[in-house]
């Protein structure tokens, strides 16, 4: 089987170690530098080429550097209308400007949050009156104390649970929901909605409409395999949370990782571990051992997807794994 270095934490500053549970997805394979040389957009439609050629607000002196950076990488860019997206290294968040304050979603940690509060104030002369936490995770959602003396925190009501029982380095959460809540502030609609289990059991995705982009955090990585052997990963509904994003209405994909991307990119995704599925499957039923089934499943259309090199083989494992269980549970 193949083993892989642990990964580190790039965003353990503010958070327990013990208490990091990254997604995996800050390693540099997964930044948006990785794809320097591609053209995302093209192949998806001139349509998103706007917004990722936006200009960098407010870049600082230095461009976004990769793990070894001594400062982090932080950085706005519009990506539609009044939605930008925020940069913390290799983690990302999206907000919307209107008159009445600023819809902010996963403050990464306090000195992120930290930088993108003077920012919002000093350039917008805004300060967040919502914070929408986009899953349970710490390396998402830490720091949101920062915000709690302007905003209302907004939730999945398992994630606020978590946050509470479990003491977690960041505000309360003040407004908690089981399927969908729609915010709307100076004029502005955030549609909040939970797609089901996949990633976490309380992701939300929050759809900006008048700007036709999805915030959706670890669970519709763009041109990225899954990360290691879908560990925390709730397979067979994970299916369906892709379906319900792709039958939302938008265009603009602003994942929590990595480049931006387009509704098609959630539909690569889906056809990617189905895929996988559908191959481990097979196996299964043809008695194969998982060591015959790796090489069986032709997965070489999404060679140049970042982590596919590493990752491809745990991604067979784990649903493997998952689907070995699965039996074993419903036989
Ligand atoms: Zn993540
Ligand atoms: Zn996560």
């Amino acid at each position: 089987m193949t083993r892989i270095a642990r990964f580190a934490c790039s965003n353990a500053a503010d958070a327990d170690a013990a208490q990091c549970s990254c997604c995996g997805y800050d390693d540099p394979m997964f930044a948006p530098e990785a794809f320097a040389r591609r053209d995302l957009f093209k192949r998806a439609g001139g349509l998103a080429g706007a917004a990722v050629l936006a200009t960098p607000l407010m870049a600082q002196a230095q461009t976004p550097q990769l793990a070894q950076a001594q400062a982090p990488a932080r950085e706005i860019v519009q990506i539609a209308g009044n939605v930008y997206r925020f940069r913390n290294n290799f983690h990302f968040s999206v907000f919307a400007v209107t008159p009445a304050g600023v819809i902010a979603t996963d403050p990464i940690n306090a000195d992120a949050a930290t930088w993108l509060k003077n920012e919002l104030r000093t350039r917008f002369n805004q300060s967040v009156r919502y914070l929408v936490y986009s899953h349970d995770h710490p390396d998402h959602i830490n720091g949101g104390e920062v915000f709690a003396d302007t905003a209302t925190v907004v939730a999945h009501e398992r994630a606020r649970d978590k946050i509470r029982d479990e003491r977690r380095r960041t505000a309360p959460v003040n407004i908690a929901f089981s399927e969908a809540l729609t915010l709307e502030l100076g004029g502005t609609v955030a549609e909040l909605e939970y797609v089901g289990r996949n990633h976490s059991d309380n992701s939300l995705v929050v759809r900006f409409p008048a700007a036709r982009t999805l915030f959706a955090v670890d669970f519709i990585p763009v041109e990225s395999v899954a990360f290691r052997d879908l560990h925390e990963g709730y397979v067979e509904e994970w299916f369906d949370s892709l379906k319900r994003v792709e039958a939302m209405d938008f265009d603009l994909l602003a994942p929590g990782h990595g480049p931006m991307g387009t509704k098609a990119h959630v539909r690569q995704f889906r056809e990617y571990l189905e895929t996988i599925r559908d191959g481990v499957l097979a196996g299964l039923r043809a008695g194969r051992s998982l060591d015959e089934i790796r090489p069986s499943i032709d997965l070489q259309k999404y060679a140049n997807w970042a982590g596919y090199a590493q990752m491809r083989d745990l991604n067979i494992d784990g649903m493997h794994r998952y689907y070995t269980l699965f039996s074993r549970r419903s036989g």
